[in-house]
């Protein structure tokens, strides 16, 4: 794509900004937006920052239909100095190309998003909490804009960046969660959509979500969707078990979305030489280390929370109850260093941490 310059419409009021203890996920936004569009003719084009508002689209735009959409979550953290850092933002475009490549959608010029999204973010930066957890969600998507009825990739396409204050995922320090293991809705298959992060994947999730929410437990654990038996990850999340002080993650077999957090969380294991391991793990293995006392520690890994303890699962009836409950050592050491580099309070070997300045 030829690389013009962004247009950018200052907004003339601003609205006002959330308290940092009121913050919430999600429900408040910023007071402008990044948005291009393609056309089979154009290619991506109009790329521009505008105030944040509602769009218009005809009632018989694709995207009302058939699902054909993609999206990204990454974060902004503004340090104590006042600088303002993005976390690996190169994973998440070439993550949505990937989800792109998988729904139809044209590919995107990741470098030329990833500078519309620093100037939005400089342009934004007074809406960045500065609290100790908080940060601003960043949320890129692609909606197809086609009026048209047949089942049909979209011939238009739009672009937007949208951005949300969040508050602190663990408003009272960080804590475990309750798992449901669900066996008998399923997630993805090997051949579909699981390893692209498009809307009908969360679509065909709620159910499941709502029946273990239902039963006292905040999130579910998907199986594969073939025999059950061997795990894949959580509703927005990877998970990672240290089973006799080895970790062991699912490795990734074409339905398991892979986690920047997920690739970040191995690198850290592996420079602290510790032993970690990417194969299929079934249920069944886990409840026999269970049974044997061999189950360390489970987290779950993702940008919202970064690591989520996982204190008890419910599977087949049985509550097994993790570490008494308890925020493992190794999780918590995890979650010190990944928010502390996310956030500019540690350094950072990796290179991973972008200066929007
Ligand atoms: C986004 C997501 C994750 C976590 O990815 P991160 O890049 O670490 O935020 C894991 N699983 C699913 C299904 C997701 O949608």
């Amino acid at each position: 794509m030829t690389k013009t310059k962004i247009d950018v419409t200052l907004s003339k009021t601003k609205k006002e900004k959330p308290q940092s203890d009121q913050l919430e996920f999600g429900r408040v936004f910023t007071d402008h937006m990044f948005v291009m569009d393609y056309s089979p003719t154009k290619g991506w084009h109009d790329a521009r920052i505008v105030p944040y508002e509602p769009i218009s689209l005809s009632p018989a735009s694709m995207v009302f239909h058939y699902g054909q959409t993609v999206f990204e979550g990454l974060k902004a953290y503004r340090t104590q100095d006042d600088k303002v850092l993005l976390f690996r933002p190169e994973k998440n475009m070439h993550r949505l190309n990937l989800s792109n490549e998988r729904l139809c959608i044209p590919q995107i010029d990741g470098e030329f998003v990833i500078e519309a999204l620093k100037q939005l973010v400089s342009i934004e930066k007074e809406w960045i909490p500065t609290a100790e957890g908080t940060s601003l969600y960043i949320r890129p998507f692609i909606i197809p804009t086609e009026y048209f009825l047949g089942v049909a990739p979209s011939n238009f396409y739009r672009f937007m960046i949208i951005l949300s204050p969040v508050g602190s995922y663990y408003k009272e320090g960080i804590h475990p969660v309750k798992i449901f293991v669900e066996n008998h809705y399923v997630r993805a298959v090997d051949g579909g959509t699981g390893k692209a992060k498009t809307g009908a994947n969360y679509a065909s999730s709620l159910k499941a979500q709502e029946e273990a929410a239902k039963k006292g437990y905040s999130q579910v654990l998907w199986l594969d969707g073939v025999e059950k038996k061997y795990i894949e990850e959580v509703g927005s999340m990877n998970i990672f078990f240290k089973i006799s002080g080895e970790v062991v993650t699912p490795e990734l077999n074409g339905s398991i979305l892979e986690g920047v957090t997920r690739n970040s969380i191995i690198e850290l294991l592996k420079s602290w030489d510790i032993p970690v391991s990417e194969r299929k793990i079934s249920m069944e293995e886990v409840y026999e280390t269970y049974k044997k006392g061999k189950l360390e520690e489970v987290f779950g890994t993702g940008t919202a929370a970064v690591i989520s303890p996982v204190g008890e699962f419910l599977y087949n009836e049985q509550k097994m109850v993790i570490n008494d409950g308890l925020t493992g050592e190794l999780s918590k050491k995890l979650y010190d260093t990944l928010s502390g580099i996310q956030r500019g309070t540690m350094q950072d070997p990796f290179n991973w941490v972008v200066d929007v300045n």
